[in-house]
């Protein structure tokens, strides 16, 4: 698919959160579609690029930024942020201390960026219910709190809500520009 005005609208995408939340899995998910349980490292180059058809024929260009195991090296953090669009805050619904995280991982995201930047809140693992620490309303709740755009759950193993999730970024990025 062409695109007539000639240049394709491109976004930084930055994914941050505790280590083993599920950034990687979700990343891979999303490009390849696939899930590998063991697969635990990170994808260790900078970023991948996706291209999004949205239906009102408009194209636009994601540049998904997973970290590199950065998470552990916080200082890393803010270069890693400069210049990102749109940055995906993760939780895991099984694990209350990776929520209770998501108030530094958002300093973080608006020191750099200020209200530059839309922050989309993701609780994963929505397949570990039977484990659930966290429950919607408390993240629906951080996230207006936040001024988040939107709060979604996702399970990268059952395939839920993951193509949903780049499909509302995607449709919040066109909006507002
Ligand atoms: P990262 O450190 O945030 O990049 O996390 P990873 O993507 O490496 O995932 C950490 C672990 O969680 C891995 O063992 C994954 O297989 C597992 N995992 C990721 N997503 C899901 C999910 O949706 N459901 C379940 N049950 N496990 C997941
Ligand atoms: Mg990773």
């Amino acid at each position: 698919m062409s695109d007539t005005k000639g240049k394709l609208r491109k976004y930084k995408i930055v994914f941050l959160g505790d280590q083993s939340v599920g950034k990687t899995s979700l990343i891979t998910r999303f490009m390849y579609d696939t899930f590998d349980e063991q697969y635990a490292a990170t994808i260790g180059i900078d970023f991948l690029l996706k291209t999004v058809y949205l239906e009102d024929n408009q194209t636009i260009r994601l540049q998904l930024w997973d970290t590199a195991g950065q998470e552990r090296f916080r200082l890393l953090i803010p270069s890693y942020i400069r210049d990102s669009h749109v940055a995906v805050v993760c939780y895991d619904i099984s694990n209350k201390r990776s929520f209770a995280n998501l108030d530094k991982w958002i300093s973080d995201v608006r020191l750099e960026r200020g209200d530059e930047v839309l922050v989309v809140v993701v609780g994963t693992k929505s397949d570990l219910s039977n484990k659930r620490q966290v429950t919607s309303e408390e993240a629906e709740a951080l996230c207006s709190r936040v001024g988040g755009a939107f709060f979604v759950e996702t399970s990268t193993k059952a395939n839920h809500n993951i193509k949903q999730l780049f499909k509302r970024i995607a449709q919040n990025l066109s909006g507002s520009s």
